[in-house]
């Protein structure tokens, strides 16, 4: 126990996580991240892609999968007895592009499209937006340039990372288009992005859904993200047993996260790979398949 601890605490000095992120949590001598570490069989993980497995990059196709990350993830996966989700706005198509070959389990554009088993269909939630309020979140783009707006089948995102001062006017205008539609609508603000989005879904829900299945079910659910759209994720995880873990960046601040940016979370995920690999490799243990339906 000795070496556990030790590397533990290797890992939570390089990987910076707060101190004062291991309040209301009661494991002995260890933050929420090193909780993680010290029982790696016990937990299911669910974590978000842009902003904390990848850097944020100027548009969401110019983002960068660095070397080693899909073979960590699907080593994860396998170690922790295939409880690995992916919670994203983006499309789990798009999830596939970016980690190729893998088609991690996972949900999409904020808990509307969903895919419960690995390599399995994904399916649609949500019924998708009507063709006139497209043509309307269409037509945003032309108040600036720089702003980039993405069909998402149940939702659409207006990016302005490239217009930044655009912010309240696009805001305006999202809020009086989705005011203005039969269709029931929220509007999400993540960093840098408006999506408008069928209300009664989030990654909460996608959390606690895969949770109630094969092979999550039975295990502390712990997400990891960095941004507005993951507070559901963290709500239903501390509610259903288990945890958030922030991620610093541009709406948590480094005093309140549990990493300080992604190189952090890639730490943290190599160390977890690590302890299940051994843990694999010990004498009567398993690797935490699981027998039971769902
Ligand atoms: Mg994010």
């Amino acid at each position: 126990m000795v070496a556990l601890a030790e590397e533990i605490q290797q890992i939570l000095n390089s990987s910076v996580i707060s101190a004062g992120a291991s309040e209301g949590l009661a494991v002995s001598g260890l933050n929420k991240a090193g909780a993680v570490l010290a029982e790696p069989e016990k937990w299911a993980l669910f974590i978000d892609i842009d902003g904390t497995l990848l850097s944020v990059a100027p548009t969401p196709d110019a983002v960068m999968v660095p070397p080693g990350l899909v073979q960590l993830l699907d080593g994860l996966a396998s170690g922790l007895g295939g409880a690995l989700a992916i919670l994203t706005g983006r499309r789990v198509a798009d999830a596939d592009r970016l980690f190729a070959p893998l088609k991690l389990v996972g949900s999409g554009v904020h808990g509307t499209e969903l895919r419960s088993e690995r390599g399995g269909p994904i399916t649609t939630l949500a019924p998708a937006i009507p063709s006139d309020v497209i043509g309307a979140m269409n037509n945003i783009a032309g108040i600036a340039s720089g702003i980039l707006v993405e069909q998402k089948g149940c939702g659409v995102a207006v990016h302005y990372r490239n217009a930044p001062l655009m912010r309240r006017a696009l805001e305006t205008e999202l809020a009086a288009i989705i005011a203005s539609s039969a269709y029931d609508l929220v509007l999400r603000k993540g960093r840098k992005v408006l999506e408008a989005v069928p209300s009664g879904y989030s990654k909460g829900t996608a959390l606690a859904t895969l949770l109630s299945r094969s092979p999550f079910k039975g295990r502390s659910p712990v997400m990891v993200g960095d941004d507005v759209g993951d507070e559901s994720a963290f709500i239903a995880a501390e509610r259903l047993g288990g945890m958030g873990l922030r991620v610093a960046g541009e709406h948590f601040d480094k005093q309140e996260a549990d990493f300080d940016g992604v190189a952090g979370v890639h730490a943290w995920l190599k160390a977890l790979a690590g302890r299940l690999a051994l843990q694999g490799a010990a004498p009567g243990q398993s690797t935490g398949q699981s027998t039971h339906a769902g």
